[in-house]
């Protein structure tokens, strides 16, 4: 089958591994060039070990990163490990072509046979039997392929920091008494932690200062104190407004969408990766055992996934009605802005 991978993000590579395991040689097609994802704490959920073993680099993610929440029998919940370490592993040995950008797809009839990038040498038509789209939550193949998808803001927003603390733990999370959230993360390159907040501009989220953030966050959660205490600047502090989004169909004839381009989770679940991942394993095995029908292996595919990712998006705690409360209302500690 020749199978051509829109995006050379996580998912993308995951899957160019995980078909290249099984004889197929899909083209993987990516807009950024080489090298150009920055620095960042990842935390990778359980749900995608299964495909990270099977690519062959579990071991090395584990030995990268920390474990978050061991079991007994010593396999984590989690690993929390620097976003360009797990890139790397799984893109070892998997030939990407950066700076090509899918721009359209190329049909005959109903059906989906190719896509047409565009990069340093022009327009260029790619003929696929399948299309896998794994260009992230905008995805722009999902669009072209009329896949429709549900993106819906979230009532809060969220402060987040990344510092260059090294701590003593991997994960810490706690809730507050209106049901936000604030949390810490820690992997050997350093420490980073999230609160979720009232929805409020940039501007007014980050004007109370680094000395009240470093306050507030350290009073909420003691532990993410030495963490926050090494940021010097409030440009080590963003805001951010979650959404979450999810798709009806995740397949058209010739084209299929997976990890963020066919769903996407609020801040409390962490499962966006992990569940990605899973994606790509399913999809890989599908085509594995249908390899002269794509349309067969999506239907597969979805087939497995729905039982899977539905019951996290239906639970997705960022979809619950929050009650809603006022920021003077709050015990002291939780207010931001704070009052006092
Ligand atoms: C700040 C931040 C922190 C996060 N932290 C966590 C976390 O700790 N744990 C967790 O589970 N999840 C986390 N997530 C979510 C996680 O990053 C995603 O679930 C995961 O990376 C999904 O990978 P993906 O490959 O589906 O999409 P993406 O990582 O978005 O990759 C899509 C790729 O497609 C490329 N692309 C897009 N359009 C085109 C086109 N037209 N042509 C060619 N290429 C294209 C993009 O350049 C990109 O490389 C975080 C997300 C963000 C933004």
């Amino acid at each position: 089958m020749r199978v051509v991978i829109v995006g050379g993000g996580m998912v993308g590579l995951a899957l160019a591994r995980l078909l290249r395991g099984k004889g197929v040689d899909p083209v993987v097609l990516e807009r950024q060039s080489p090298g150009s994802h920055m620095p960042r704490p990842f935390m990778l959920g359980f749900q995608g070990f299964p495909a990270l073993e099977d690519a062959g680099v579990y071991d090395g993610l584990r030995a990268a990163g920390w474990d978050i929440a061991p079991r007994e029998d010593g396999t984590p919940v989690a690993i929390c490990v620097d976003f360009i370490k797990l890139i790397a592993l799984l893109g070892d040995g998997v030939p990407v072509a950066h700076e090509e950008q899918v721009v359209e797809l190329m049909r005959d009839g109903d059906r989906i046979v190719g896509v047409v990038t565009e990069g340093p040498g022009g327009l260029a038509e790619v003929p696929a039997d399948l299309v896998a789209a794994c260009d992230g939550a905008q995805s722009p193949t999902r669009e072209m392929a009329g896949l429709p998808a549900t993106v819906t803001e979230l009532g809060n927003g969220a402060l987040g920091f990344m510092g260059p603390a090294i701590i003593d733990r991997s994960f810490s999370m706690a809730y507050l008494s209106d049901g936000n959230i604030i949390g810490l993360l820690g992997w050997p390159g350093g420490s980073a932690g999230w609160w979720t907040i009232d929805k409020l501009d940039s501007e007014t989220a980050l004007a109370p200062g680094l000395d009240a953030f470093k306050r507030s966050f350290s009073t909420l959660l003691p532990e993410a104190t030495e963490a926050v205490g090494a940021l010097t600047s409030i440009d080590q502090v963003r805001y951010s407004e979650p959404r979450v989004l999810t798709a009806e169909r995740w397949w058209a004839p010739g084209a299929v969408i997976l990890g963020d381009a066919a769903h996407f989770f609020g801040p409390e679940t962490g499962v966006a990766a992990g569940l990605g991942l899973g994606d790509a394993h399913a999809l890989a095995e599908a085509i594995g055992q249908n390899p002269d029908d794509p349309d067969a292996a999506c239907a597969s595919y979805q087939l497995w996934r729905e039982p899977v990712v539905r019951p996290y998006e239906s639970n997705d705690p960022a979809r619950q009605p929050r009650p809603e409360i006022n920021n003077e209302d709050r015990p002291e500690p939780e207010r931001w802005p704070p009052t006092a």
